[in-house]
């Protein structure tokens, strides 16, 4: 085969190709958006491996999502074949802490059966701490407050949190919250996000055998790195020093969450021999949306500088709307798409289409809006499948089966089904274990066994449902599992669990009674999250075990279940990110938070609520971030760009919205209504298109013509279709033959 060194720097430009290939221990790309900083370090990844010589799995790369982590190792195995980037160490922060705890946590004496604390609830143990010792902290306000204290990289144990530093009321009360909270976590065997990374960090610090292989670790987004991370990217890289990180100082957007840019100027700092390369081509967006997104983020005087140039033609001036209200708005959304769909000839179809909320709560009128005019959609990051009431019954049995001790979990599933519990009851027991340090689940084992030293009092019904209905079959399917494991059983896969929980609990009756007006949605919910079990498993058996590579000196725990994987999958999974579900064979309309849409692109993308209040949030700290979220926002579009924001959010809200003062000032370079499908724009669509290839011919550098351009631009005629596009129904739109594209034989474009 033609050596693959050689495909991998064709089709990458100068600077990239500097970038992929450069000889330097410590590389730093710091570019704009869209300027190929992700294909860059994943060729990088392909060069290290393939004309280095490095082995896959001594190779650390840390995406900032799950989906982004997906993507990047997919693109990186069809470029190495055989199956090799299964091997390479790739994940978000907090997927590989978890690895490594797994496999060695128990050297620092963690439980190996950690459970994880996902950030709803991390939320609910902290509102509930509040409430029981009558803190005067906001709950949400402690939350933000204990990750930032653990972000910078202190004490992290309960013990070492230290009261008597406390001068002020408020702080006392922070402390106290932390303490009861770090206590309640450890009781638990529960990690939050922030101890997966500290708990990490210790380990590495301690061991560093068990990083001793590491030759080189690389990192995308490296804008939005936090303290801890940082500690861990170093700790990672101790034996060689070899780094690799892109970013934008620019695209900053998790300042909130801790993230640090200081941590660019540090990396710069601590590893002086830097190789610093910038990438100064945007090969994303058109020229206009990069001229305007530009123009925005230049308001920003403290910035970093750097070039970034287009390489398309301008294309279609972006489009700035104001209407009267979020419904308006919304239903002006729906218009547009079903305008750019048809006056596109259909190159452009649903798939193409993004909107890009500054807050999940917006999405509730485009959603409704999207659903009259039955264009199919699907919802990313924030709005969690797995947050849905009845998967979260199931995968809270799932947390008791895997730890007995979660009390949180536990106290939600006690009486879902209905087994005659109160919400007093329920209380009154999840006090009386914390109050004894005993686990929820041995209380009600003791009031089971018929014990009546326990203070709370459950009727005797009650009590047989409980021990029947919940204890009893999950001790059998616990059992079922520890016999499985022993190889002395049959083997007990995830789905079948699943399905034995549905029928045990009797499930789809529970859902009826409890739902009666969507209890089959919610089935077909459920019938989705088995199809989501099903394909984990089958990508484990696919990718094999998550063991890491041996070393000598410190031995290592095997994860023989699939059961906590999939447990730490669905929690990492709605660290405010994308996790994908629905019929993915049908064209959908992404919906999206901004944050959610880091790194990733659509040919046309929407930003609703672009009014002061919005974005900039009312309630954000610091505005610059606010303006780099905007930024963000514009440059993930290709070739159609529509701002809008309604005068009124709401109809009991009488206070006028003004346009975003980050957008006031060029106002007047956007179009005011719906963009023209001329023929320059209609190439410019076209082009954008064409790039759509699969990732490894562009790390090739073979660019087959998907479409035959000229032959297809005007296939309908746009003064015909364009007269019936502002109505809403489903069936007021014509409907048009979809244009004979000249496709690739295995069609691709979708
Ligand atoms: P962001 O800052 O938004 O994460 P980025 O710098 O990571 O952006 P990429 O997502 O890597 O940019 O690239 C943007 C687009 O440009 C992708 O579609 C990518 O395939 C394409 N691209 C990158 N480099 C080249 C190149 N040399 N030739 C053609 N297309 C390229
Ligand atoms: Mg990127």
């Amino acid at each position: 085969r033609p050596p693959l060194s050689n495909a991998i720097l064709n089709g990458l430009n100068d600077a990239q190709r500097r970038a992929v290939s450069s000889d330097a221990a410590t590389v730093a790309i710091l570019a704009g958006p869209g300027s190929g900083k992700t294909h860059t370090l994943a060729s990088r990844v392909v060069w290290l491996v393939d004309a280095v010589g490095y082995r896959p799995e001594d190779v650390v790369v840390a995406t900032f999502t799950v989906k982004a982590a997906r993507e990047m190792k997919e693109r990186i195995g069809r470029a190495l074949g055989n199956g090799r980037e299964s091997k390479i160490i790739l994940g978000t922060f907090h997927s590989i802490a978890r690895r490594y705890l797994a496999a060695y946590g128990r050297h620092i004496g963690l439980n190996q059966k950690f459970g994880i604390a996902d950030e709803s609830d991390s939320r609910a143990i902290i509102t509930r701490i509040c409430k029981r010792l009558q803190l005067t902290v906001d709950p949400a306000a402690a939350r933000v407050w204990i990750s930032k204290r653990k972000a910078k990289g202190t004490e992290t144990s309960a013990k070492s949190a230290r009261p008597e530093a406390a001068e002020t009321p408020g702080l006392q009360d922070l402390e106290t919250c932390y303490r009861e909270y770090q206590g309640h976590l450890d009781r638990s065997s529960l990690l939050d996000y922030d101890d997966l990374l500290v708990r990490c960090v210790d380990l590495l610090r301690r061991f560093p055998s068990c990083v001793a292989n590491v030759q080189t670790v690389l990192i995308d987004e490296y804008q939005d790195t936090n303290g801890i991370q940082y500690e861990l990217m170093k700790l990672f890289a101790q034996r060689h020093q070899r780094i690799t990180i892109v970013g934008d100082p620019d695209q900053s957007i998790y300042g909130w969450r801790s993230a640090e840019i200081r941590n660019l100027w540090r990396l710069l700092r601590d590893f002086p021999a830097t190789d610093e390369i910038s990438l100064e081509e945007n090969y994303r967006s058109s020229q206009s949306i990069l001229d305007l997104s530009l123009l925005v983020i230049q308001q920003d005087t403290k910035r970093y500088q750097k070039a970034l140039k287009p390489i398309h033609d301008k294309g279609s001036r972006p489009v700035l709307r104001k209407l009267k209200s979020a419904t308006a708005e919304a239903d002006w959304i729906v218009s547009e798409i079903k305008r750019a769909v048809l006056l596109s000839g259909s190159m452009l179809n649903h798939s193409d289409v993004a909107v890009l909320l500054r807050s999940a709560s917006l999405s509730r009128h485009i959603e409704s809006a999207l659903g009259r005019a039955g264009i199919a959609y699907r919802m990313v990051g924030g709005f969690k499948f797995y947050e849905r009431a009845e998967i979260k019954t199931i995968l809270d049995y799932l947390r008791v089966i895997h730890q007995p001790q979660n009390n949180d979990a536990l106290a939600r599933i006690m009486n879902v089904p209905r087994r005659g519990i109160g919400e007093v009851t329920i209380k009154g027991l999840i006090e009386e274990a914390e109050s004894s340090s005993l686990s929820l689940w041995s209380l009600l084992l003791k009031h089971c066994r018929g014990d009546r030293t326990a203070k709370t009092k459950i009727t005797k019904h009650a009590e047989q449902r409980i021990s029947g209905g919940l204890l009893r079959p999950l001790e059998t399917i616990r059992k079922r599992i520890d016999e499985a494991s022993g190889c002395s059983g049959t083997p007990f896969g995830l789905v079948d669990m699943i399905e034995q929980l549905l029928t045990t609990l009797n499930f789809q009756k529970h859902l009826q009674d409890v739902y009666p007006e969507d209890h089959e949605q919610r089935w077909v919910n459920m019938q989705e999250f088995i199809q989501l079990a099903a394909d984990f498993v089958r990508e484990i058996e696919r990718s094999g075990d998550d063991a890491l590579p041996a070393i000598a000196e410190l031995q290592q725990t095997k994860e023989v279940e699939v059961l906590p994987r999939f447990l730490a999958n669905v929690s990492l999974a709605s660290d405010a990110q994308t996790e994908d579900y629905g019929q993915e064979s049908k064209p959908l309309v992404t919906i999206s938070t901004i944050h959610a849409a880091k790194g990733l692109e659509w040919p046309v993308v929407f930003v609703p609520a672009v009014y002061n209040g919005s974005i900039p949030h009312m309630r954000a700290e610091d505005s610059d971030e606010e303006r780099r979220l905007l930024y963000v926002a514009m440059t993930r579009a290709q070739s159609l760009l529509y701002l809008s924001y309604p005068v009124y959010s709401s109809s009991t809200n009488s206070e006028r919205n003004e346009l975003s003062p980050f957008v006031t000032s060029v106002s007047k370079s956007f179009l005011k209504k719906g963009p023209c499908f001329d023929r320059p724009v209609m190439k410019e669509i076209a082009r954008i298109l064409r790039r759509k290839l699969p990732p490894e011919e562009s790390i090739f550098g073979s660019l087959p013509a998907m479409f035959n351009v000229e032959d297809n631009l005007f296939p309908v005629d746009p003064e015909e279709l364009g007269h019936n596009l502002t109505g809403h129904g489903p069936d007021d739109a014509p409907r048009v033959k979809r244009p004979k594209l000249q496709r690739l034989p295995n069609g691709q474009d979708d």
